[in-house]
């Protein structure tokens, strides 16, 4: 059964190294259910899973699917929260098994290939003291995060993640290797940087830049119950955009605040040295709720592998079904408020939760280059409820998806990294470079082999 073996169809455009699972064949449903990370695997059904275990077998896969006049769906790591890589009838074509890197000190860049976990590449990196913006969660493999923008630790100083990619190895709709970058195939590269689950090649390769790492990773945290969460989000939304520290405002049911909701704020400094950490963490201190504060954990020198595992994968448990949904936004809190506080007293149960990070109007940021990737704001609002029982699923996916769409007057996007587009297409791209992108999807994919997104907004 775990044999290589030739496709129906046979010839060597359809030989494929790696495993080849029919629907309905033994094994078939442990990998379709393996692809998604959590446990609320979604109800399509691929009619073929490829696991392909070289770029060889990529090529076979594409032309499988062409022959088979099957749409095609890609999986790198399976961190999609809506499982938009597994649909109906189409070849999954699994790249998790394609996980090489290599790493240039003297030209301070790399290659990495989409199956490999940013967490790994980032450990890598470290022991090699450079840096690349990866995200803040364990993981989660760079494919899917690369291709949709990539919000990463000390995102704020190097621009969304792809901004750092410089070219990519493609299989492309016609089943032909070929590279993109800004020089060759430039409309294709364009696509790549933030046309997230609505990409129309499979990415086989990253070419990236890589940055020395800061010395000083520095972090304070502190712990209100949900009565101040007024004065700490309206806090956040005035200094989110002059700190230069990353903020990370999490809401969720806690221990400490005997399950009820629990506002934590964790800030990080990205420096060269202590004494400015310190000094850039000190604008917590005038929070306006500072002396209600139920625990602080302040000026602690760390690093993001730590920050990862001890302050965001928590709310992850791969066990749990999950639906999440997000904006970015410059509006007033006071706005925002009314809904929010409507939700703290229906908050799902833990590990369900809510984060507000700090991005746009920073005076760091970098340049925008021009990229698919073409909307953002000064606020993110990720949401993300969590239950055990397949039962509460309409419940909690009205939660999450009513809760978001009330926040519709204030939001002025969403990121495709926590897409919820099934339950409520959204601008995910400015309308100009959704346009483009069908130009050059039409160019590329002409028979629209590529699945899409899930949902798009309206015209
Ligand atoms: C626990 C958790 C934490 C997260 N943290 C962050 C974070 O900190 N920052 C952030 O930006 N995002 C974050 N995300 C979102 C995550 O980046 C996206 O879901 C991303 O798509 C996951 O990458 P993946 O390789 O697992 O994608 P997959 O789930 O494998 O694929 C998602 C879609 O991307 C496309 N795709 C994937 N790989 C390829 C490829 N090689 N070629 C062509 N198309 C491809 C396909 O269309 C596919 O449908 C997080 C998600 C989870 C579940």
């Amino acid at each position: 059964m775990d044999e290589p073996r030739r496709t129906k169809g046979e010839g060597m455009a359809t030989q494929i190294e790696g495993r080849v699972l029919r629907r309905g064949e033994y094994r078939y449903e442990m990998h379709r259910r393996e692809a998604c990370w959590h446990a609320g695997v979604p109800n399509r059904y691929p009619e073929v899973i490829v696991l392909a275990n070289n770029e060889d077998d990529v090529v076979a896969a594409v032309r499988l699917a062409r022959e088979e006049r099957r749409q095609i769906a890609v999986r790198s790591g399976g961190h999609s929260w809506s499982g938009s890589h597994l649909r109906d009838g189409t070849v999954l074509i699994d790249l998790s098994s394609l996980r090489h890197v290599t790493l240039d000190r003297e030209t301070m860049t790399g290659t990495a290939q989409p199956g490999i976990k940013g967490s790994e590449l980032n450990t890598m990196l470290a022991k090699a003291g450079l840096f690349f913006p990866t995200g803040h969660c364990t993981g989660v493999s760079i494919g899917g995060y690369l291709l949709q923008g990539g919000f990463a630790w000390a995102g704020r100083d190097y621009g969304p993640a792809c901004m750092s990619v410089t070219g990519i190895d493609v299989v492309t709709a016609a089943g032909e290797r070929i590279h993109a970058d800004e020089t060759q195939h430039a409309d294709l590269f364009w696509a790549a940087r933030g046309a997230g689950p609505g990409f129309f090649a499979v990415v086989t390769g990253f070419s990236v830049k890589l940055y020395p790492r800061r010395p000083v990773t520095m972090n304070s945290g502190y712990f209100w119950p949900a009565s101040a969460a007024p004065d700490v989000y309206r806090f956040v939304h005035e200094i989110g955009r002059q700190t230069p520290t990353e903020i990370n405002l999490m809401c969720h049911r806690d221990p400490l605040t005997e399950g009820e909701p629990l506002i934590a704020l964790n800030a990080t400094a990205f420096t060269d040295a202590e004494e400015e950490a310190r000094e850039q963490l000190s604008i917590y201190e005038s929070c306006p709720a500072r002396a209600r504060v139920l625990g602080t954990r302040l000026n602690v020198v760390t690093d993001t592998t730590i920050l990862s595992r001890v302050g965001t994968d928590p709310h992850y448990d791969e066990t749990k079904r999950y639906l999440a949904d997000n904006m970015w936004t410059h509006a007033s809190f006071d706005d925002l408020w009314p809904n929010f506080e409507e939700m703290l007293g229906t908050w799902p149960p833990a590990p369900s939760h809510m984060v507000v990070f700090n991005w746009g109007g920073y005076a760091g940021e970098p340049e925008r280059p021009s990229m698919a990737y073409s909307v953002e704001d000064e606020l993110y609002y990720g949401l993300y409820a969590a239950w055990a029982d397949r039962a509460d699923d309409p419940r909690y996916t009205r939660w999450v998806t009513d809760h978001m769409r009330a926040w519709e007057p204030y939001a002025s996007g969403m990121q495709l990294a926590d897409e919820n587009l099934v339950n409520r297409p959204y601008r995910f791209v400015t309308d100009e470079n959704l346009r483009r992108l069908d130009d050059i999807r039409a160019r590329w994919d002409p028979d629209e082999v590529f699945v899409s997104w899930l949902g798009r907004p309206e015209p």
